[in-house]
């Protein structure tokens, strides 16, 4: 992927240079070169979503014990929950962090946890966003499981980008599906229970629903609305509150 003039004119991040270096290389390597660059100050963000698995497992192959944020909305499918229990113990994860949004925001801002009805990206601010902001402080660098066949704005996704301060590995960026299944069948790893229920993309109980034949993946994710990510994943402005963005 090529970068803009303004990047050509000066020396490259260190960012930049991992991300020339790892472009096309396996997702283990990826992982691995984020953890001997940024070691202890390196956490991987899961949702325990329906594709979480391979990138968890990798990570078992790694390093075991980094810290893994795992961002408990309360508005999480209990499937999801059950899930993530299980899936630590089968793959031996002793990092993981449960993250939930700070009870003084939800008394003030969704008293009666029904703000996804009216204001979702108000909801996502308060019970994604500020609360991973808070978890990632303490970290120079984050791993997460986006891919570009997503598609949207994931399309343009690098393997090691820069935002915010923070250098985020995208280790499975240039994954497809088929290789991600792939990989989940040659380690035995258990699907989300919600896949087989036409779920390829799982979020909060509210805003995800099952996807039709020939729906693009996360076509199931705030059906119907003008949304598509969480906010998580967009630079935040100069000067602004919080970042905005997606999925993890
Ligand atoms: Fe709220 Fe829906 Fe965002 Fe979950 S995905 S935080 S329920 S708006």
């Amino acid at each position: 992927m090529a970068y803009d003039n303004a990047s050509a004119a000066r020396a490259p991040t260190l960012a930049e240079r991992l991300d020339a270096e790892l472009r096309d290389a396996h997702p283990i390597e990826i992982l691995k070169a984020a953890v001997a660059h940024y070691g202890g100050s390196l956490a991987l963000v899961s949702s325990f979503g329906a594709e979480s698995a391979v990138l968890l497992h990798m990570l078992s192959q790694v390093k075991p014990d980094l810290p893994v944020i795992f961002l408990d909305t309360g508005h999480l499918f209990g499937q999801t929950l059950d899930y993530r229990r299980q899936l630590a113990e089968r793959l031996g994860l002793t990092g993981i962090r449960d993250i939930r949004p700070l009870y003084q925001d939800l008394a003030t801002e969704d008293p009666q946890a029904k703000l996804w009805q009216t204001d979702t990206d108000a909801c996502c601010r308060i019970r994604k966003v500020l609360p991973l902001d808070r978890a990632l402080v303490e970290f120079d660098a984050w791993v997460t499981g986006r891919k570009r066949f997503h598609g949207g704005d994931r399309l343009r996704l690098r393997v090691v980008e820069e935002a915010d301060g923070k250098v985020k590995f995208n280790p499975l960026a240039n994954w497809t599906k088929t290789e991600l299944d792939a990989y989940a069948a040659e380690h035995d790893l258990p699907a989300h229970p919600l896949v087989a229920q036409g779920f390829p993309s799982i979020g909060c109980w509210p805003c995800t629903q099952p996807v039709e034949d020939g729906e693009d993946v996360r076509a199931g994710r705030w059906k119907g609305l003008d949304k598509t990510e969480c906010g998580i994943h967009v630079a935040r402005a100069p000067g602004a509150v919080t970042n905005m963005g997606g999925d993890i």
